[in-house]
């Protein structure tokens, strides 16, 4: 019980980070002219307010990539709204997750963020 809220704990830290460095990695623009960032939940394509977080876990790591699994946002993560992998566009239940692979830019000084798949289409839920 302890492990699983430190992982969630984790996985919410590392969903800031993975955010913060998509506005670095792909708003070139200098900040001045930077509009309030608009972030949308990969699963079910709400936009996120400032303090809402995407709900992952990070499921383990491979060299200096670390595998998470996402499970949602606020508000599709309790079953209100329909939640798709962004892949294979089908519809997720309520227990499924999404893979993702977050590697860290250091170059950028962000996170960058690919998205595997779902059980369905990711070879990664194979192994
Ligand atoms: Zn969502
Ligand atoms: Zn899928």
């Amino acid at each position: 019980m302890v492990t699983t809220l430190l992982l969630i704990a984790v996985g919410i830290t590392a969903c800031v980070l993975l955010w913060f460095g998509c506005r670095l990695v792909f708003n070139k623009r200098p900040p001045a002219a930077e509009k309030p960032a608009i972030r949308t939940c990969p699963l079910c394509f709400s936009t996120l307010q400032h303090k809402e977080r995407l709900y992952s876990i990070v499921f383990s790591e491979i060299g200096s990539a670390r595998i998470i699994h996402i499970h949602g946002c606020p508000h599709c993560s309790t079953g209100a709204l329909v939640r798709k992998c962004p892949v294979c566009k089908r519809i997720l239940q309520t227990d499924d997750v999404v893979a993702a692979r977050m590697t860290f830019k250091e170059k950028e000084k962000g996170v960058h963020v690919h998205i595997l798949g779902c059980k369905a289409c990711s070879t990664f839920f194979a192994s």
